[in-house]
C-alpha cells in the first residue's frame, strides 16, 4: 500500500509538491484524517508528505486560520485540488483558500528555510519537478 501511494503521487510531497529526489529525509506515508481521529488504513485516507509536513501536521485534522478565530479542516489531497487552493510565487507557496492558509501555516510550510531550499532548487531547474512545470509556471508570475 506504501508503494501505491508514492506511486500515486509521483513521488512528490502532496501537501507542499517537494520531490523526494530533491530532499534528505524519506518521504512518508500520511494519514490525512489521522488514526486518533478514526482515519481508515486505506487508498483513500492516506497521502505521500515530506518529513516536514508530515511533521508539522502530525495528527491535526484542523487549526485556526492565522490571526482569527475560524478553526478550519486541513487541505485533503484526496478531496482537495492543489491548484484550486495553492499558488507559487517564487519559491513562496500562496493560499488561494482559508483552508490552504490554515494548512500553510500550521505545516510551516514558508518556513525562511524551506523557502531557501525552494528557491535554489528553481534556480537550479529542480522545482517543481517536470510533471508539474506547466501548471505550476501557470500561476507563478515572475
Ligand atoms: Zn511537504
Amino acid at each position: 500500500m506504501r508503494e501505491q501511494v508514492r506511486q500515486r503521487a509521483a513521488d512528490r510531497c502532496e501537501y507542499c509538491q517537494m520531490p523526494q529526489a530533491q530532499t534528505q529525509l524519506p518521504h512518508e506515508v500520511d494519514h490525512i484524517r489521522s488514526l486518533k481521529h478514526q482515519g481508515a488504513t486505506s487508498l483513500e485516507n492516506l497521502c505521500w508528505a515530506c518529513a516536514l509536513c508530515n511533521g508539522f501536521k502530525g495528527s491535526d485534522i484542523a487549526t485556526y486560520v492565522p490571526e482569527t478565530t475560524e478553526l478550519t479542516r486541513l487541505f485533503n489531497p484526496r478531496l482537495d485540488h492543489w491548484h484550486s487552493h495553492f499558488a507559487w510565487k517564487n519559491g513562496v507557496l500562496l493560499p488561494s483558500t482559508v483552508i490552504a492558509a490554515a494548512t500553510i501555516a500550521l505545516l510551516r510550510m514558508n518556513s525562511d528555510r524551506r523557502v531557501s531550499h525552494r528557491q535554489l532548487l528553481i534556480k537550479c531547474g529542480l522545482f517543481p519537478d517536470p510533471q508539474n512545470r506547466q501548471t505550476s509556471q501557470r500561476t507563478s508570475p515572475e
